[in-house]
């Protein structure tokens, strides 16, 4: 009835559950699709970094949050007001419609390296992540943008004030955001850390030294 989003959703809530990370690869493969995580505080310069690495070694860029607000617009989603509320407070969507169009997404493009930025988030999303394309993906590493709250919450209050639209950039939201982040999300980066997959940059210098950076986690 709500298309294919819809079905695949039905198909990953069936065979979710709670399952560690096994098999974790950290070069690149031949055969599966390649996956960096990209990770970081709101603000801290993910999107702004993800352009520069799609230019320079080709990879595709899915970013969790652009695909939530695509969905939340689609005219006629079933998800689209349930999108929005967790959008506004700073919480995290269901992994069920945040990892369907993450795999609609890498379906659709036809490539091979995705750079997934803004999930998983929390334990929900990587389990269901992990449950639903663990066998399907090679995840080469994370890339973690590590940003002072204070800059992170800067920067999204100008991107705000330089006309955004969006709903979230905004004091309140920033602050819901940041627990959010702090609460769920380090958890993800502790657990990649020790697991030897975290790639740590600085991100608060200016765009292209943090791009420097970036470049040799990936050379
Ligand atoms: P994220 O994707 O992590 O939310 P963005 O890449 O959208 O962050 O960056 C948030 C804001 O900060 C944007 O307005 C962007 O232009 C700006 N910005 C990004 N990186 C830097 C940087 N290194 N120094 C200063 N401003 C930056
Ligand atoms: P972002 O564009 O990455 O700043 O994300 C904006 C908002 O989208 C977040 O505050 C969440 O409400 C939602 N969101 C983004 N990524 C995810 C995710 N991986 N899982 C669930 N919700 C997400």
């Amino acid at each position: 009835m709500f298309g294919l989003l819809t079905r695949r959703i039905a198909c990953v809530t069936s065979s979710l559950g709670f399952r560690n990370i096994r098999n974790i690869k950290t070069k690149m493969s031949d055969e599966l699709p390649n996956v960096v995580f990209v990770l970081g505080g709101p603000g801290a310069g993910k999107g702004t970094q993800c352009a520069k690495i799609v230019e320079k070694f080709q990879y595709v860029h899915l970013s969790a949050g652009d695909l939530l607000r695509e969905e939340r617009n689609t005219p006629g989603s079933a998800f689209g007001e349930l999108i929005e509320n967790h959008i506004r407070n700073g919480s995290i969507v269901p992994v069920e419609i945040t990892c369907s169009l993450l795999a609609n997404a890498m379906e659709k493009s036809g490539q091979k390296k995705f750079l997934i930025d803004g999930f998983p988030r929390n334990k929900d999303n990587l389990d269901g992540w992990q449950k639903e394309m663990g066998d399907k993906t090679n995840v080469q590493f994370v890339l973690f943008f590590n940003c002072s709250q204070e800059t992170c919450m800067d920067r999204c209050l100008q991107r705000g004030a330089a006309g955004s639209g969006r709903s979230d950039d905004n004091e309140e939201s920033l602050k819901k955001r940041f627990q959010t982040y702090v609460k769920d999300t380090m958890a993800i980066i502790e657990y990649y850390e020790a697991l030897g997959l975290v790639r740590k940059i600085d991100a608060s210098q200016s765009p292209d030294q943090v791009f420097e950076d970036v470049k040799k986690a990936f050379e």
